[in-house]
Protein backbone atom coordinates (compact mmCIF):
# COMPACT_ATOMS: atom_id res chain seq x y z
CA UNK A 1 0.00 0.00 0.00
CA UNK A 2 2.85 2.53 1.30
CA UNK A 3 4.62 1.89 -2.32
CA UNK A 4 1.23 2.65 -3.96
CA UNK A 5 0.93 5.52 -2.38
CA UNK A 6 4.24 6.96 -3.07
CA UNK A 7 3.75 6.04 -6.85
CA UNK A 8 0.49 7.90 -6.72
CA UNK A 9 1.84 10.81 -5.13
CA UNK A 10 5.06 10.94 -7.35
CA UNK A 11 2.61 10.88 -10.48
CA UNK A 12 0.64 13.76 -9.29
CA UNK A 13 3.68 15.43 -8.82
CA UNK A 14 4.95 14.61 -12.02
CA UNK A 15 2.27 15.62 -13.79
CA UNK A 16 2.41 18.95 -12.26
CA UNK A 17 6.08 19.12 -13.54
CA UNK A 18 5.76 17.57 -16.83
CA UNK A 19 4.15 20.27 -18.32
CA UNK A 20 6.14 22.94 -17.02
CA UNK A 21 9.33 21.26 -17.93
CA UNK A 22 8.14 21.09 -21.52
CA UNK A 23 6.75 24.41 -21.59
CA UNK A 24 10.40 25.63 -20.60
CA UNK A 25 12.14 23.87 -22.89
CA UNK A 26 10.23 25.28 -25.98
CA UNK A 27 10.39 28.32 -24.61
CA UNK A 28 14.39 28.77 -23.38
CA UNK A 29 15.91 31.33 -25.28
CA UNK A 30 18.82 30.06 -27.69
CA UNK A 31 22.58 30.27 -27.10
CA UNK A 32 23.56 33.56 -28.65
CA UNK A 33 26.46 32.31 -30.93
CA UNK A 34 29.80 34.52 -31.19
CA UNK A 35 31.09 36.53 -33.91
CA UNK A 36 33.92 33.84 -34.38
CA UNK A 37 31.58 30.97 -34.01
CA UNK A 38 29.37 32.37 -36.58
CA UNK A 39 32.33 33.07 -38.72
CA UNK A 40 33.12 29.08 -38.78
CA UNK A 41 29.56 28.29 -38.97
CA UNK A 42 27.94 30.10 -41.65
CA UNK A 43 28.45 30.98 -45.24
CA UNK A 44 30.38 34.20 -46.39
CA UNK A 45 26.97 35.14 -47.83
CA UNK A 46 25.25 34.26 -44.41
CA UNK A 47 27.33 36.12 -42.73
CA UNK A 48 27.33 39.02 -44.82
CA UNK A 49 23.80 39.64 -44.46
CA UNK A 50 23.15 38.66 -40.84
CA UNK A 51 25.41 40.39 -39.29
CA UNK A 52 26.23 43.11 -41.92
CA UNK A 53 22.32 43.78 -42.73
CA UNK A 54 23.42 42.78 -46.37
CA UNK A 55 20.44 41.33 -49.07
CA UNK A 56 20.96 38.22 -51.35
CA UNK A 57 19.67 39.01 -54.99
CA UNK A 58 16.19 38.72 -55.30
CA UNK A 59 15.48 34.79 -56.94
CA UNK A 60 18.52 33.35 -55.80
CA UNK A 61 17.58 32.06 -52.14
CA UNK A 62 17.16 28.59 -51.47
CA UNK A 63 13.42 29.63 -50.05
CA UNK A 64 11.62 32.59 -52.08
CA UNK A 65 9.57 29.61 -53.61
CA UNK A 66 9.54 26.96 -51.22
CA UNK A 67 5.78 25.43 -50.42
CA UNK A 68 6.49 22.75 -47.18
CA UNK A 69 5.32 22.96 -44.10
CA UNK A 70 7.44 23.78 -41.17
CA UNK A 71 9.19 26.26 -39.27
CA UNK A 72 11.71 28.82 -40.31
CA UNK A 73 14.61 29.68 -37.51
CA UNK A 74 17.25 32.06 -37.16
CA UNK A 75 20.46 30.62 -38.94
CA UNK A 76 22.63 32.21 -36.18
CA UNK A 77 20.98 31.07 -33.09
CA UNK A 78 17.99 28.91 -33.90
CA UNK A 79 14.91 30.90 -32.83
CA UNK A 80 12.04 29.91 -34.35
CA UNK A 81 10.95 33.05 -36.43
CA UNK A 82 7.92 32.50 -39.01
CA UNK A 83 5.37 29.62 -39.68
CA UNK A 84 5.00 28.47 -43.56
CA UNK A 85 1.41 28.64 -42.74
CA UNK A 86 1.98 32.20 -42.60
CA UNK A 87 4.16 32.50 -45.95
CA UNK A 88 2.74 33.79 -49.47
CA UNK A 89 3.87 33.84 -52.83
CA UNK A 90 4.69 37.93 -53.23
CA UNK A 91 6.22 37.67 -56.28
CA UNK A 92 9.33 39.91 -55.18
CA UNK A 93 11.89 36.72 -55.06
CA UNK A 94 12.21 36.83 -51.52
CA UNK A 95 10.27 34.58 -48.83
CA UNK A 96 7.95 36.72 -47.83
CA UNK A 97 5.25 35.90 -44.37
CA UNK A 98 2.29 37.86 -43.51
CA UNK A 99 3.17 37.21 -39.69
CA UNK A 100 6.07 36.16 -37.18
CA UNK A 101 5.36 32.74 -34.69
CA UNK A 102 5.09 35.74 -32.43
CA UNK A 103 6.14 39.53 -32.04
CA UNK A 104 8.00 38.28 -29.21
CA UNK A 105 10.70 36.73 -31.66
CA UNK A 106 10.91 39.73 -34.14
CA UNK A 107 12.81 43.08 -33.32
CA UNK A 108 11.86 46.16 -35.84
CA UNK A 109 14.10 48.80 -36.08
CA UNK A 110 13.92 52.34 -38.43
CA UNK A 111 16.62 52.15 -41.24
CA UNK A 112 17.09 55.06 -43.45
CA UNK A 113 19.81 53.78 -45.57
CA UNK A 114 19.87 53.64 -49.48
CA UNK A 115 17.70 56.91 -49.03
CA UNK A 116 14.86 54.69 -48.42
CA UNK A 117 12.59 54.46 -45.49
CA UNK A 118 12.10 51.17 -44.22
CA UNK A 119 11.61 49.19 -41.17
CA UNK A 120 14.02 46.70 -40.42
CA UNK A 121 13.47 42.89 -39.13
CA UNK A 122 15.51 41.30 -36.66
CA UNK A 123 15.91 38.07 -34.76
CA UNK A 124 15.19 39.45 -31.28
CA UNK A 125 17.17 37.05 -29.87
CA UNK A 126 20.51 37.62 -30.97
CA UNK A 127 19.85 40.41 -32.83
CA UNK A 128 20.72 39.17 -36.64
CA UNK A 129 19.35 41.18 -39.33
CA UNK A 130 16.50 39.06 -41.74
CA UNK A 131 15.27 41.69 -43.62
CA UNK A 132 12.56 44.20 -43.88
CA UNK A 133 8.98 44.60 -43.26
CA UNK A 134 6.48 46.51 -45.34
CA UNK A 135 2.62 47.57 -45.22
CA UNK A 136 1.49 46.19 -48.49
CA UNK A 137 0.74 42.45 -47.31
CA UNK A 138 -2.34 40.18 -47.65
CA UNK A 139 -4.87 39.72 -45.08
CA UNK A 140 -5.08 38.89 -41.76
CA UNK A 141 -2.39 41.84 -40.74
CA UNK A 142 -1.71 43.45 -44.67
CA UNK A 143 1.89 42.96 -43.87
CA UNK A 144 4.81 41.66 -45.68
CA UNK A 145 8.00 40.65 -43.89
CA UNK A 146 10.48 39.82 -46.73
CA UNK A 147 13.36 38.15 -45.28
CA UNK A 148 16.06 37.45 -46.75
CA UNK A 149 16.54 33.07 -47.03
CA UNK A 150 20.18 33.18 -46.04
CA UNK A 151 18.59 34.57 -42.51
CA UNK A 152 17.07 31.42 -42.21
CA UNK A 153 17.07 27.90 -41.83
CA UNK A 154 14.09 25.33 -42.44
CA UNK A 155 12.65 22.88 -40.04
CA UNK A 156 10.20 20.58 -41.84
CA UNK A 157 6.92 19.58 -39.80
CA UNK A 158 7.90 16.03 -39.48
CA UNK A 159 10.64 16.95 -37.40
CA UNK A 160 8.88 19.02 -34.79
CA UNK A 161 6.31 16.28 -34.49
CA UNK A 162 9.55 13.90 -33.49
CA UNK A 163 10.47 16.12 -30.61
CA UNK A 164 7.10 16.35 -28.85
CA UNK A 165 7.13 12.18 -28.88
CA UNK A 166 10.49 12.17 -27.72
CA UNK A 167 9.06 14.46 -25.12
CA UNK A 168 6.15 11.90 -23.95
CA UNK A 169 8.20 9.42 -24.11
CA UNK A 170 10.21 11.00 -20.27
CA UNK A 171 6.92 10.33 -19.26
CA UNK A 172 6.68 6.39 -20.00
CA UNK A 173 9.75 5.71 -18.71
CA UNK A 174 9.40 7.29 -15.55
CA UNK A 175 6.18 5.56 -14.84
CA UNK A 176 8.05 1.52 -15.81
CA UNK A 177 11.01 2.40 -13.64
CA UNK A 178 8.19 3.55 -10.39
CA UNK A 179 6.31 -0.08 -11.11
CA UNK A 180 9.03 -2.08 -11.52
CA UNK A 181 10.17 -0.84 -7.39
ZN1 LIG B 1 18.82 34.64 -33.94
Amino acid sequence: MKSCKQLFSLRGVFTILLPVMVFNISSMAQEIPTKGELKKKLTPLQYKITQEKGTEPAFTGKYHNSKEEGVYKCICCGNSLFSSNAKFDSGSGWPSFYEPVSEDEIHEESDSSHGMSRVEVQCNNCKAHLGHVFEDGPEPTGLRYCINSASLSFEKEEENLEIEEDSFEIEDDFDTEEESD
